[in-house]
């Protein structure tokens, strides 16, 4: 099952100077908010997203190694061409394709889950309203015309779901205007498209008020759950040997000796790492890059904790602060730190203000004191969205 993310927009309404769907919400850009709900949908095997074409040519860090095929391609002039370029890029074995707005970050993978199945079963599907209001039809002149049975009308969402043939149709329709779903395109490409029950918290950030009260809902202030907060707990130890450079938090210290491992042995980085990964539960650093791996044979454990950064951020969870103690006889770190501080965050997507690193020895006791070893505890605090996850077990 493919997703395609409908991004291509310029909408820039919300008044910045970036398109609205690169804005924060909650402290994650809305785009990476739709573009994770779908990654960490077990339905969904990869990712097409069409970004404005200018933006297409420096891919944003979240995008990429996701632990799920993520493709970035231009968007078009209209809505229908940035779908079409998407659907070009899918890879051949999809079904059903799934389409999504990006300005809709607050979907849930209920919510996919409900569409893609109903695609499945009708062809084409998609999330849809009810209207709770009277609905009137008025002309121009501001007179009503008419009054529309409500329970004729129905307010059309994304996801909007498609088999592949379906939705090859409906794009190779006869290039008139633009359509504002695909679910239009369909309608006249004379297919029959099912309506599934959306979500009203599914809403579409067009406005400064759209994007308050998404930050409301996101906050858990809304009417689905609080905020998740978690906490994770990291600790490493190696040995100082003759004939290896010591590195720490991804800078090369100058000293005799330099710690023993399999990778460059950076203690920091690999306590940070598994206290990342532990405040996600999505094990540890021994699981994702086993020792046993010669692909992590002196790897820049940077480099390890930016694919675990990856991986936290997939299942579901925004890194908050991370603390380190490097417990170290020798040498003195201090002049060092600002630099290590610089070089997590950088690793881990985060501002250099959401990282700390104290230095302590050991006052002489143990194999640390006795400079046989260094070692590092680390915490991180995560947290999750409680729309995209509140309620659910995930
Ligand atoms: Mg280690």
């Amino acid at each position: 099952m493919t997703a395609i993310i409908a991004a291509g927009g310029r909408g820039v309404r919300l008044g910045g100077a970036r398109p609205k769907q690169f804005l924060a919400l909650g402290g994650r850009p809305i785009l990476q908010r739709s573009v994770d709900a779908f990654v960490s949908s077990d339905r969904i095997a990869e990712v097409v997203v069409a970004l404005p074409s200018d933006l297409a040519a420096s891919i944003p860090e979240y995008l990429r190694h996701r632990g799920k095929p993520v493709h970035v391609v231009e968007g078009g002039e209209r809505r229908r061409d940035s779908v079409a370029n998407a659907f070009a890029r899918m890879s051949g074995d999809a079904d059903v394709v799934v389409i999504h707005d990006a300005a809709r970050p607050l979907v849930t993978s209920d919510l996919i889950g409900r569409t893609v199945d109903a695609a499945a079963r009708y062809g084409a599907a998609i999330a849809a309203l009810p209207v709770s209001d009277t609905v009137k039809r008025g002309g121009a002149d501001r007179f009503i015309v008419e009054t529309i049975p409500r329970n004729e009308v129905f307010l059309a969402q994304t996801p909007q779901a498609f088999r592949v043939d379906v939705l090859r149709a409906a794009l190779a329709q006869a290039p008139g205007g633009d359509a504002t779903d695909e679910a239009m395109l369909a309608e006249q490409a004379g297919h029959r498209v099912h309506l599934v029950e959306g979500d009203p918290r599914n809403l579409k950030i067009t406005t400064a008020d759209d994007l308050a009260t998404a930050e409301r809902l996101v906050a858990g202030d809304g009417a689905n759950g609080a905020q998740m907060l978690r906490i994770g707990n990291g600790y490493d130890l190696h040995r100082l040997v003759e004939g290896r450079r010591l590195i720490l938090g991804g800078v090369t210290v100058p000293f005799e000796r330099g710690l023993q491992g399999h990778s460059d042995a950076d203690v920091v980085c690999h306590a940070v790492t598994d206290a990342i990964l532990g405040a996600a539960a999505a094990g540890d650093i021994g699981r994702h890059f086993p020792d046993t791996d010669a692909a992590w044979k002196d790897a820049d454990s940077l480099v390890l904790l930016s694919r675990a950064a990856a991986v936290v951020a997939d299942s579901g969870f925004t890194i908050g602060n991370v603390d380190v103690v490097v417990i170290a006889q020798r040498p003195k770190l201090l002049p060092y730190v600002d630099q290590m501080r610089a070089n997590l965050a950088r690793a881990m997507h985060i501002p250099v203000e959401q990282v700390s690193i104290k230095g302590k020895t050991n006052e002489g006791v143990d194999s640390m004191g006795a400079g046989d070893s260094i070692a590092a505890h680390a915490v991180a605090l995560v947290r999750g969205s409680g729309v995209i996850f509140g309620g659910h077990s995930k």
